[in-house]
């Protein structure tokens, strides 16, 4: 499973996850976000390499969109 590039609900807890913190899974169409402690219960900080990786890739995913490049939601 991959981490969550976009913040989200935990379908399992129904907590917020921000991007990093938990995985996504495609479902009916769309996506939905577990997070990573109800997955495998560990608990992430924002120095997790997940979570750095993540934040990352919103923030370029967010300048790409600013220049019209973004393309589907493949991972
Ligand atoms: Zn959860």
């Amino acid at each position: 499973m991959a981490r969550n590039k976009y913040p989200g609900t935990c379908y399992s807890c129904g907590k917020y996850t921000p991007p990093g913190y938990g995985h996504f899974e495609r479902y009916m169409g769309g996506w939905r976000v577990k997070c990573v402690k109800c997955a495998s219960g560990r608990i992430l900080t924002d120095k997790d390499k997940g979570v750095i990786w993540a934040q990352k890739a919103a923030k370029s995913q967010e300048a790409k969109a600013a220049l019209g490049q973004v393309g589907g939601g493949d991972a």
